[in-house]
Parts: structure tokens; C-alpha cells; sequence
């Protein structure tokens, strides 16, 4: 419950919500002008949707108040019409900048999409050349990251036998989570065998760190695909049962008997499988420490988007029927997912047509940070009465909590002034081409997709980013968010 005064007066009750500013310098005073005042918009608090106006000054939130009331502000933004939402936090970004394949994405594109996408903090995977396994790579990543991003950024380390040793540092350096692979990743991303595995979760567990888990077992995978390119089979949907759930559900398995057995804090990313739903459960229930991510593609597109757009809809792990899909809504319904990630990553059309018909070869994972809340407000909120509070949480409460981000994700008095301003009315299709991506696929799953709820306004620390498709900062006005802030 918000419980400071309006206008620095007295508390007001409107519609069950305490609304009120913060005192001090913020507020008080015979001329209490602030930088910015947002008005007029529904704003999604933690505790409901309510009209009102939010006061912003040097990039903070410093009053939430009845339009009414709101103080005088150099800049007024009227938001009539639109649904202010906290600024998004992905807890799952690629940019891997630097990288071999720099015209795939880099941090003022990927930024600039970002923001486009109402995603005000990235919290960017380790998979750079070099991986973030030591503090001299970290520096190398952040001075990217200040003279390129337009918004903000943390960033997970890498969880490879490279970094054993460094977890400390990391975390030292800022590092807010670490990321492994049970399957076989790629050469300059080594994945991690179980004693590694259980001696990093040792390692980090002492610092209360987080380990990020992609979980599919390696052998079965390795093994199955083997098989089917023996065969000579690759049609789309090959690449599903080449990555069946139980090589999801074993790995899930094995890492929670690690996290229980360490007590080191776990991150499933990308669930993409119903069947490790009781697993997962049980495992809450004995009390090990465990958050659950799933990804927009495993919500909106299934097995026949796999079949149709070939390896233009592959991903790890794969897309699942169309029975699983509308179970991941059961379980998001239920309250057990606690975020969603974009698991942004992005490759030009030639990444995978340079592979002919040959599904095997071609590279995994699917593009699109600006659509994971269009996305989740025509799913979601339209089409299965996800409420907006729900979204909020999910998409920006919960993982600058997880993340230990404590000024991120929601709209609350002295947190930063991260916003999104949204018409969940419009309805509009999207196009690659016309979007901040630096790889224009055209043959996206989500080409030419007809959405309702459309991204207006995207504020980074109370400064506009973003406004009807244009980007209005300069590169490197984003800062990295270090978890020693916390
Ligand atoms: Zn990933």
C-alpha cells in the first residue's frame, strides 16, 4: 500500500489506492516544479489499476497522485487513452556483442529495439567472444554497453569451466546472474558436464548468487539428431522430436537436485514444456529456491509454425503442439511462471538459407525484443484475460526482483521513472523491416502478424527513449545496473 501524502499534504483515498509523493526536496515547497509529469494515463501499480498522474524528477519517481493534484513540471505528458506500465525488464536479452556475426545485432540496435519494445532494462546473456567469465571481460562488455545502449542494462556471467575461480569476482563486478548449458552449446560457449556444474553451484552458492539454467540433457540430443540426420529427415517439425520434453524434463530434474543439494538459488530459463509442471511444483514445495521463465514464443506459436516457417522457427528448446501451448497459459494463469523473457536472438535471412533445406544446420533461436508486450497484450490480455497487473508482474516486478534490480519493474514512489506508455487498443501489423532489428529477416515467424496493443512511449529513468517509432536519445545514454546497487 502507497501511503505518503498528496501534493505533501494528506493522504487521499481514491478508488482503495493510496496515493501520494514523496516529501523533502521532491515535493515540498511554495513552487514544487518537477521535471516531468506524466497525466491522465491508467497507471498499473502493484496493487491495481488506477487514473491518476506520476511526478518524475532526476529520472525518479517522486509522486503518484490524483491528476488533480499533480505539481507543475517542465514537461507534461498527456496520456490520455493509454496504459502506463512499468518499463519492461528481459531477463533474457542476446546482443552477444562483441561477437563473430556483428551483423546480427549490436547494443544500439538491439537497444533501440528495446526500447521500441518497451523494455527499459536488459539483462544481456554472457554468450560474447569473450564470454563475461572474468572481470577483465566484463570491463571490456561495459564499455560497450556506456557508449552504445539507449537503455538499461545488467548483465548474467557466463557459467562455463573457463570461469571457475571468478565467480566471486563476477559478482564483485556486478554480475546479477550466471548462465549455463546442459546441452551441448557452441565452441566459444562450452557447455557445462554435471561435476562442473555442481562445483560452480557450490562456488556461487556462498555469495547467494543466481545460476540460469538453458535445461535439455546433451546425450539424448546429440543422439536423436544423429538419428534423424541419418535418415535424412528434415522437415520442421523434426526438430522437435529430435529435442523431445523428456531430454527438458530430465535436465530440469538434475538441476533442482543440484540447487537442493547446494541451496545455490535457480533460474529456469526458457520453459518451453508442460511436463516438468508437477516436477517443478514439487520441487517449490520442499522449499528449493527456484524461478521459472518462459518465452513469448512458447506461448503464441507451436509445432505448425514450426512445420510452416522451417528453420526460421527454430529455437531451444523447440516449439511445442499446439496442447502445450494453451497449457503454458494454464500454468501462466496459475501463477506458475514467474517472468517471461524475450530470449532475443535475432540472424539474417542468409544465416539460414545458406543451409538449403537442412534444418540440422541451420542456427536456433528466434528474434523480436519490441514483441514480447504486443505480443502478451493480444494473447494475453485480449484473447485469454490475462489482467494488466498479471503482465506487469511478469514481464517487469518479478525479474527486477529475482535480479536483485531493486529500483526496476515497478511503478512505485523512489523507484527509477522506467515506463512504458501503451494503447492496448490499437490494432496493428508488424513488419521486421520497419523495426530497429540490424538483421532484417523477412521470414520471421512474426512477419506480418496482426496485433491489438501497440508500444507509444518508452521512458528510461524519466527521459523519453522512445515516441511513435523514433529513438530520441543519444547511444550510451543507457547504464549498466550492477547487482552491489542492491
Ligand atoms: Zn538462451
Amino acid at each position: 500500500m502507497i501511503s505518503l501524502a498528496c501534493c505533501g499534504q494528506q493522504a487521499r483515498e481514491i478508488n482503495k489506492f493510496i496515493i501520494g509523493s514523496l516529501g523533502g526536496s521532491a515535493m515540498a515547497g511554495l513552487n514544487p516544479t518537477v521535471d516531468v509529469v506524466v497525466r491522465n494515463g491508467q497507471l498499473v501499480l502493484e496493487n491495481g489499476v488506477v487514473s491518476g498522474a506520476i511526478a518524475i524528477r532526476d529520472g525518479k519517481i517522486v509522486g503518484i497522485t490524483d491528476n488533480d493534484c499533480a505539481p507543475p513540471a517542465s514537461e507534461v505528458i498527456d496520456a490520455a487513452g493509454q496504459v502506463i506500465m512499468p518499463g519492461l525488464v528481459d531477463p533474457h536479452s542476446h546482443i552477444w556483442e562483441p561477437t563473430h556475426y556483428p551483423e546480427r545485432e549490436d547494443y544500439l540496435s538491439g537497444s533501440q529495439l528495446a526500447a521500441s519494445g518497451g523494455i527499459t532494462t536488459m539483462i544481456e546473456m554472457p554468450l560474447s567472444v569473450p564470454p563475461v567469465s572474468d572481470a577483465a571481460a566484463f570491463r571490456f562488455k561495459e564499455e560497450i554497453v556506456s557508449s552504445k545502449s539507449v537503455v538499461d542494462v545488467a548483465f548474467w556471467g557466463a557459467l562455463i569451466e573457463k570461469s571457475t575461480g571468478h565467480y566471486k569476482e563476477l559478482n564483485d563486478c556486478g554480475c546479477v546472474a550466471y548462465k549455463v548449458f546442459i546441452p551441448y552449446a557452441s565452441p566459444d560457449y562450452p557447455h557445462s558436464p554435471d561435476y562442473a556444474l555442481l562445483k560452480a553451484m557450490e562456488e556461487i552458492s556462498r555469495f547467494n548468487g543466481l545460476v540460469g539454467v538453458h535445461a535439455e540433457n546433451a546425450d539424448i540430443l546429440f543422439n536423436r539428431q544423429k538419428e534423424f540426420e541419418e535418415k535424412g529427415i528434415f522437415n520442421g517439425s523434426a526438430h522437435e522430436q529430435a529435442r523431445p520434453e523428456i531430454a527438458e524434463v530430465e535436465a530440469i530434474s538434475r538441476v533442482i537436485l543440484f540447487a537442493e543439494h547446494t541451496g545455490c538459488r535457480l533460474h529456469i530459463c526458457h520453459l518451453s514444456t508442460v511436463k516438468a509442471r508437477q516436477l517443478i511444483a514439487d520441487a517449490r514445495k520442499r522449499g528449493v529456491d527456484v524461478t521459472v521463465e518462459t518465452c513469448p514464443h512458447y506461448l503464441v506459436l507451436d509445432t505448425d509454425d514450426l512445420e510452416k516457417h522451417h528453420g526460421f522457427a527454430k529455437c531451444n528448446p523447440p516449439l511445442r503442439s499446439p496442447e502445450n501451448k494453451e497449457q503454458l497459459w494454464d500454468m501462466l494463469k496459475a501463477g506458475e511462471f514467474d517472468m517471461i523473457g524475450t530470449d532475443h536472438t535475432p540472424y539474417t535471412d542468409n544465416d539460414r538459407l545458406q543451409h538449403g533445406d537442412n534444418i540440422w544446420k541451420m542456427p536456433p533461436g528466434i528474434g523480436g525484443m519490441d514483441l514480447m508486450l504486443p505480443l502478451m497484450l493480444d494473447e494475453g490480455y485480449h484473447k485469454r484475460g490475462v489482467s494488466l497487473e498479471t503482465l506487469a508482474q511478469l514481464l517487469a516486478t518479478n525479474p527486477a526482483r529475482r535480479f536483485d534490480l531493486p529500483h526496476k519493474g515497478s511503478i512505485k514512489l523512489g523507484n527509477d521513472a522506467d515506463l512504458v506508455l501503451v494503447n492496448p487498443e490499437a490494432e496493428w501489423t508488424y513488419s521486421w523491416k520497419a523495426s530497429y532489428a540490424k538483421a532484417k529477416c523477412t521470414r520471421s515467424p512474426f512477419e506480418g502478424r496482426k496485433m491489438k496493443g501497440r508500444v507509444e512511449q518508452t521512458l528510461v529513468r524519466g527521459k523519453t527513449v522512445y515516441r511513435n517509432r523514433e529513438i530520441l536519445v543519444e547511444p550510451g545514454f543507457g547504464q549498466l545496473n550492477l547487482r552491489r546497487n542492491a
